[in-house]
């Protein structure tokens, strides 16, 4: 029996940061995700919930970011993440070029002047830039794997499975549902412990958005129940549900046994 899993959902909203007061409940952050492996840390995505769970990192293991896109939101975390000034972190990126344009250099181009003081340069931390793709399987330590399938996102997004002999985390940000992706994402998601969903939008709502990128909790439901995944955790919330239209969808959602995530919630496995 390897040490448990724990997941920690630090920003689950999309788009660009929630900070009144109507959006407390479930949290104003945007997508981070991280799960404790216990040896080291696996995260995924670096919104702005990413500066949050900086501060509570201490560099005594490695740390293993995968990014699902350079969409701001999913990268706005990395300006203030405080183990890059830390010499005693390991902080591995993980990334996919676009464009002809390496991960490195997207990296380095946001984070750097004009639009940042200091670039990744400067930091002290150990942090090492790995280039992935889709259908890709990343080995990580103890016999773990993270795998990858390309997402339907406006440009280009990766969609990560983190897989132990006994445990899996599927992470869908951010992805449209096509019928011809539909069951490439169900064998992903296949007899997955977790489902991390992207749940922009509502059903509803969903209709006016084609070609947005993103999909609904409503067929989140679907996905877990044709892929047999024991729990969904819904996130990536729209930056214009509030607070009472999420617990409204959440009573909705009761009787399929969903999870709508809060910021700071925590998951064992
Ligand atoms: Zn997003
Ligand atoms: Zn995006």
């Amino acid at each position: 029996m390897t040490l448990e899993w724990i997941i920690r959902m630090w920003g689950v909203r999309g788009s660009m940061p929630a900070v009144s007061g109507d959006f407390l409940e479930y949290g104003g952050n945007t997508a981070c995700v991280s799960v404790d492996c216990g040896t080291d840390l696996v995260v995924f995505d670096a919104g702005s919930g990413l500066s949050v769970l900086g501060r509570s990192l201490t560099p005594d293991r490695p740390v293993h970011i995968f990014i699902s896109h350079v969409h701001i939101d999913h990268l706005i975390g990395l300006f203030i993440f405080q183990p890059f000034y830390d010499p005693g972190a390991e902080i591995h990126l993980y990334g996919e070029a676009r464009n002809g344009v390496s991960f490195r250099q997207q990296l380095e181009t946001l984070v750097g002047p004009p639009y940042w003081p200091v670039g990744l340069h400067d930091f002290s931390a150990k942090i090492m830039i790995h280039e992935t793709g889709p259908d890709q399987t990343i080995p990580l330590p103890n016999g773990r794997t993270v795998r990858t399938m390309r997402g339907n996102h406006p440009n280009l997004g990766l969609l990560h499975r983190l897989d132990s002999a006994e445990r899996s985390v599927v992470y869908t940000l951010d992805c449209e549902l096509t019928p011809e992706l539909r069951p490439q994402l169900v064998e992903f998601c296949r007899n997955a412990d977790i489902l991390v969903w992207d749940a922009n939008f509502i059903n509803q709502d969903l209709a006016q958005h084609s070609g947005w990128g993103h999909s609904s909790w409503e067929q989140g439901v679907e996905i877990r129940r044709d892929a047999g995944v024991k729990q969904i955790l819904m996130t990536h919330y729209n930056q214009n549900y509030t607070d009472a239209f999420l617990r409204e969808q959440e009573r909705l959602a009761q009787e399929a046994g969903v999870c709508f995530a809060r910021e700071s919630m925590e998951v064992r496995l």
